[in-house]
């Protein structure tokens, strides 16, 4: 079963609570299996205005799904909290990003992997190298430690928070 990492984030409706539910959503849906969690880490949010600061962790999952599905079960759990999509990168109760899926590049009209802009975001790659070796090698050929060395982590704080991260492994 390939292994699969998957960010989660929220900045609405008590966002530790949303990434527990998501984290138990996770855990009771069959073909995942949850085998490591991050720490979560809170940042200031990028986006439309004023909103709330976020909290992110990464998740390892082994999963017998194929990606497609995955995000179909990830986009029904974002629903399930309530998840509304009027204003792009506008406030969220949460989002589950799929950011790598094995070694898989993946390019549908849907489904982009890896995440497209996880190069950029410190706050899903310091919580992911907590979770793989930096000498992982994405299907980009880079490492995640060069990505790393180009994403300062200004700014992103250990939020203190601990998840039930109910693993499977
Ligand atoms: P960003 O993708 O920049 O983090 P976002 O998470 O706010 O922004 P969403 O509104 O949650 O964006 O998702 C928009 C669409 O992105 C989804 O409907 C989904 O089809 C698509 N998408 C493409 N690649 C992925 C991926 N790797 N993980 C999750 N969604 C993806
Ligand atoms: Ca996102
Ligand atoms: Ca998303």
């Amino acid at each position: 079963m390939p292994i699969a990492y998957v960010a989660l984030g929220s900045n609405l409706d008590n966002p530790a609570q949303q990434l527990q539910a998501a984290c138990d959503a996770m855990a009771t849906e069959a073909g995942i299996h949850i085998i490591a969690g991050s720490s979560v880490v809170r940042s200031a949010a990028v986006g439309p205005g004023p909103q709330p600061d976020y909290l992110n962790a990464v998740v390892a999952i082994d999963t017998s799904l194929p990606a497609e599905t995955l995000l179909d079960r990830l986009q029904a759990m974002e629903q399930a909290r309530g998840r509304e999509r009027s204003v792009r990168w506008g406030p969220r109760t949460l989002d589950l990003d799929l950011l790598l899926y094995g070694d898989r590049q993946i390019c549908s009209s849907r489904l982009q992997v890896p995440h497209p802009a996880m190069a950029q975001r410190h706050f899903v790659l310091y919580p992911l190298a907590e979770l793989c070796p930096s000498d992982l090698v994405l299907p980009s050929g880079e490492t995640l430690a060069a990505l790393l060395s180009r994403c300062p982590a200004d700014g992103l704080e250990d939020s203190g928070i601990t998840l039930e991260y109910h693993l499977q492994h």
